[in-house]
């Protein structure tokens, strides 16, 4: 089948209110020979029970794509026109068994080995931050070690979660664990708030990780940050996940563990937008609760970081 250059449906054609909602307001695809012919797919995972304490993020892909609605196609701040070079679609939601974690973790990996197989950028609508994990096994298999840039107010390197071993908060130690990470080309930033020991980002400094801790974010633009990460992860393939508690509550309340002091929409915006340039093969939206999100902001605003990370994958063309 030839490339198709599928488009946003427009908000002449139907109201913005109206339709089947997508993301973006895309086409749904899930024929595998249609699949071949994308370069990129939003996936949502309605995960929640890796959760340690408000649930809500099975609501997540949905109510992203519902406040997906306003994106239009062209992006006026980068000039970034993604749907003018890439083939874009919805490629629908990850079946998880929602009463068994690890089981979920398996369905997702099998998932993601198949949504790789048809050369496909996944662009995950999350779901908690488990979810994370079976992904990076999936991408091992495919591209070897990836770099990771992690925005979070969290470390998410727990060594366990009330005797479990997978949990949203332990993603990024399995994940080292595993050997699925390339540890000189990783970044977590915005990390912030209390530890259970004094010690508990050193783990991740250990492990050779550049930690950006929130307070080195405050009060500024973050381009010049990304310089410095894109310095340092570039040079192989790239992971992005972006937990939305990276952005301060005050913007982004719907969510299970909120933390006061975090980054700023705008900052939120400048890093994904330095992402430009990298290879990557992949990004996650992660930690969206509609429950906890009453106006709807949290997710417009995961949303339009999904869009933005969209503008930024190999092969957009730039107006
Ligand atoms: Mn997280
Ligand atoms: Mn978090």
């Amino acid at each position: 089948m030839e490339k198709i250059l599928h488009q946003p449906l427009g908000g002449n054609e139907m109201p913005r209110f109206g339709g089947i909602a997508t993301m973006l307001r895309l086409p749904h695809i899930t024929a595998p020979e249609q699949l071949d012919t994308l370069d990129v797919g939003f996936v949502g995972i309605p995960l929640d029970i890796g959760t340690s304490l408000r649930s809500g993020t099975r609501f997540g892909p949905r109510q992203l794509r519902t406040e997906s609605v306003m994106i239009r196609p062209y992006n006026m701040a980068t000039g970034a026109a993604p749907f003018d070079s890439l083939s874009v679609a919805d490629i629908g939601d990850v079946p998880i068994n929602t009463f068994n974690l690890l089981d979920a973790v398996a369905i997702i990996e099998r998932e993601y080995d198949r949504i790789l197989g048809h050369n496909i950028i996944p662009l995950t609508l999350g779901g908690d931050h488990t979810l994370t994990l079976p992904i990076l096994r999936a991408m091992h298999k495919k591209y070897g070690k990836v770099g990771l840039i992690h925005v979070d107010a969290h470390a998410d390197v727990g060594d366990h979660m009330f005797g479990e071993k997978i949990a949203h908060g332990t993603t990024f130690r399995r994940a080292r664990e595993e050997g699925l990470l390339d540890c000189d080309r990783v970044v977590q930033i915005g990390l912030r708030a209390q530890g259970y020991t004094a010690e508990d980002f050193d783990w991740s400094r250990q492990q050779g990780w550049r930690v950006v801790q929130a307070e080195e974010c405050w009060h500024k633009s973050l381009a010049p940050l990304m310089e410095e990460v894109r310095e340092r992860v570039g040079g192989g393939p790239v992971y992005l996940s972006f937990d939305i508690d990276g952005i301060d509550p005050a913007w982004a309340p719907g969510t299970g563990t909120p933390e006061v002091g975090g980054l700023t929409t705008i900052q939120g915006l400048e890093i994904v937008r330095g992402c430009l340039g990298l290879d990557l093969v992949g990004c996650d939206l992660v930690e969206v609760s509609p429950p906890y999100d009453t106006t709807g902001n949290t997710s417009l605003l995961g949303a339009n970081l999904l869009y933005e990370m969209l503008c930024v994958l190999p092969g957009v063309k730039y107006r």
